[in-house]
Formats: C-alpha cells, structure tokens, sequence
C-alpha cells in the first residue's frame, strides 16, 4: 500500500493549470491570477499630506504663520511656500512646493488675520513621499496568487480591472449508496441521509469552485456506471462518494476502469479515508472517496483541496502551520499517516473526542487537522505539531 507523503505527490504531479481567461473584478475574489501585475504609477503618485493640518517649513516652527491658500485633496496647489506662510491642506493632498512639513491642526492655534502658531516644539513631518510605497513598474501581485479582497483593492488602485486568471476547472459531485436519501427526507431504519453531497459542494463553494450536484446513485453496477458516463462530458474533476472500497456492492472502481480511467492510486496508509481512490482519463480526473463522513472530509482537507487549487493554477499552496501541542497525546502506533480533530486555544493544538471515520459531530468543534505522523506513540504537551487550519 502507498505512502501517504509518496500519495499526496503522485496525485499532486497531476495538477497542472490550464486555461486563461479575464474576469471583473466583481469575480475576480478566490480567483487564481495567471499574470504578474505590475504598478502602473508610483504610489503615492505625488508627495501628499498625511494630516490635516497646514504645509510649512520646519525652519519656521518657531514663528507665526500667514495662512495663504486652502488645498482639500484633488486639487493642485497653487502658491509656494516661503519664509513665515503655509497652506491649510488636508489629508491626501498635494504638498505645495516649499513646504517640507505638515504640521496637525490640532498641533496649532487659529489666531486673528488669518494667521496661526504652532504648539509643539519637536520636529514633524507627515508627508508621503512620491513613491515611498512602490516605484512604477514595481511587482504589484505575483503569478499564482490567490485572490483576496486586499488585492482586489490593489488591482482597482492600478487600474487593472479585467486581470488575467486562471479558468475553474468544471468539478461535479456524486454520492453513492443504496442507503441514502436526500436531506431534506427522513430516512427508514435502514437508511441514513446524504450528508457528504452537500458538505464536498460546501468545501468546493469554499474555493470559489462553481460546481454540479449529481445526486445520488444506487449502488447498482449499470445504473452507476450510466450516471457517471453520461455526465462525464467536458467535466475536469468527478468526486464520487461511497462505494470505493471491497465491499461486495462497492462498484465505483470498477465501473471507473470500464470507463477507461486509469486508477493510479487506491488506498494509502492513512486514517481516515485509507481506501481513497485517484483515476485519470486524458484530462479528466477521478477521486472516490470513502463514504464515511469524515473520511471524505478530512481526504477534501489535505489531499483534494491542494489538489484543486493547483489545479487552478495556485503555487502558493495551503499549508499546515506549525503549533505546539496543549496536552500529551497517546495513540496506538500505526504504520499509518493519522489526522484527529483539535480546537485551537491561545495558539495551542487541543486533540477532541475523536471516534472513528463515522464521528463526523467531532468536528463541529475543530479548529484544525492534526496531522500524526506514522508511527507514533506519545506526543508530548509542548511539542510541536502540524495543524491544517479549518
Ligand atoms: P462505503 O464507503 O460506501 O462503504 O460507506 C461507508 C459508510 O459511509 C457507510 O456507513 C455509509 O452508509 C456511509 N456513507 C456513504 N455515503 C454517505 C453519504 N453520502 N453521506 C453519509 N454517509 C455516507
Ligand atoms: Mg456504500
């Protein structure tokens, strides 16, 4: 059986970005951007004030001073600053030529016949030099950056409303089981709902993945094998749910193989999702994914999740972060990569009550996934550990 670290990296060397297209900014947010941007300008473009207050000399501090002209932002100023004036100017305006202070009205007294004096002693600035923050033709955002709303705000300050990112890749969703029923259904006795079809869209949703829901299918050879043939067409990835592993109404991998996927991986040494499947037909890719709830989510976390977003182009992938553990930790030693719920306090890894693949309600405390490596026994409190945030 595989490696977990030898599973990951085969089904990762799969991903590779495709397709460009540009989008508004308005859904550009979780997008993947396939061009480095550049500034367009210096920023700030000019020097400019970053008080409201008055633009003087800083060898004038000392003396009243003759009030000349009024700068609000957007306006070009107009007058010089000499000897013994300053201008009223306020925040984000142009410094007048002169000037090389700006000193914060509350820093001043308005005195008669339109003058003012300055009430602190110590020396004072408050100007934004021209390009202080970035020169033109400075990288703005990098290739492969995933986009967040500070760089939609970036790319809108440079004017770049149409960037260039890459195309989602088409992903549908299909749970099988002969016991399973729509949520919104109460089951029979021997019957449990669908809850992994609604929580992988969730997890797709979460990556801005538009993606389809192809229900469920019954854990019949001809009528699985017909559901997934005829909705395969442009599809890049397929997520089915359930019947992946040796069960005698496990169908999923034969069904894949009779479609002409080739099944590069089925099973790895992990816990949970052990029996995780990965398959690849030209450009299309397969995952089945082992039914237990928490198998599927916790195998979309750490093997899927990369997965998709390197599909999309990202090169910046989501990492475990490194934490210390808040208590010790005993697990029964396996040959094993082992992933248990914790919550998160004061920057420190709690384990939570964790019983198997079938306990999704573990997670709706968790904060993260720690991540065991093989063959472990004890971990100790203050030891550090990998944590994939959720
Ligand atoms: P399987 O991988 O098909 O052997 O299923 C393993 C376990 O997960 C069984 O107890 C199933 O009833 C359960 N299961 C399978 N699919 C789902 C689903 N879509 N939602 C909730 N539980 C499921
Ligand atoms: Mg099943």
């Amino acid at each position: 059986m595989t490696g977990f670290e030898e599973a990951y990296q085969l089904i990762l060397s799969f991903a590779k970005a495709g397709l460009k297209e540009k989008v508004g900014l308005d859904e550009a947010t979780g997008r993947v951007l396939a061009e480095t941007v550049r500034s367009d300008a210096d920023m700030p473009p000019f020097d400019r004030s970053a008080m409201d207050g008055y633009a003087c000399r800083k060898a004038d501090l000392d003396q009243h001073l003759k009030i000349i002209e009024e700068i609000p932002a957007g306006e070009t100023p107009e007058k010089q600053i000499k000897e013994g004036t300053c201008s009223k100017i306020m925040t984000g305006a142009e410094v007048p030529p002169g000037a090389d202070c700006v000193v914060k009205i509350e820093d001043t007294n308005l005195l008669s016949d339109k003058r003012i004096e300055i009430t602190i002693k110590r020396s004072v600035n408050n100007i934004r030099r021209r390009g202080e923050d970035l020169s033109r033709g400075d990288v703005l955002i990098k290739k492969g950056t995933r986009l967040g709303s500070q760089h939609i705000g970036l790319l809108a300050m440079n004017g770049c409303v149409d960037p260039e990112v890459y195309c989602h890749p088409k992903v549908a969703v299909l749970s099988t089981g002969s016991e399973l029923v729509e949520p919104a259904t109460s089951p029979s006795s021997s019957g449990i709902r669908n809850s992994n079809g609604p929580q992988l869209l969730s997890q797709l949703r979460s990556l801005m993945i538009k993606s389809i829901d192809l229900g469920i299918a019954k854990d019949d050879k001809l009528s699985l094998k017909e559901v997934i043939k005829s909705n395969l067409g442009d599809l890049d990835v397929l997520l089915v749910s359930g019947g992946v592993s040796m069960g005698d109404y496990d169908f999923v991998p034969g069904v894949l193989t009779d479609l002409g996927f080739d099944i590069k991986l089925h099973k790895m040494k992990v816990r949970p999702g052990k029996p995780l499947l990965f398959g690849v037909r030209d450009h299309q890719f397969v995952f089945g994914l082992p039914g237990n709830p928490v198998s599927t989510f916790v195998q979309f976390e750490v093997v899927i999740k990369p997965f998709l977003l390197k599909l999309m182009g990202a090169d910046v992938l989501e990492r475990d972060i490194k934490m210390e553990l808040g208590e010790d930790l005993r697990i029964k030693t396996m040959p094993l990569r082992f992933f248990v719920p914790v919550k998160i306090k004061s920057g420190m890894a709690y384990p939570l009550e964790y019983h198997g693949s079938g306990h999704l309600a573990s997670y709706s405390q968790a904060d993260g996934i720690l991540e065991i490596p093989e063959n472990t026994s004890l971990i100790k409190k203050n030891e550090l550990v990998y944590v994939r945030p959720l």
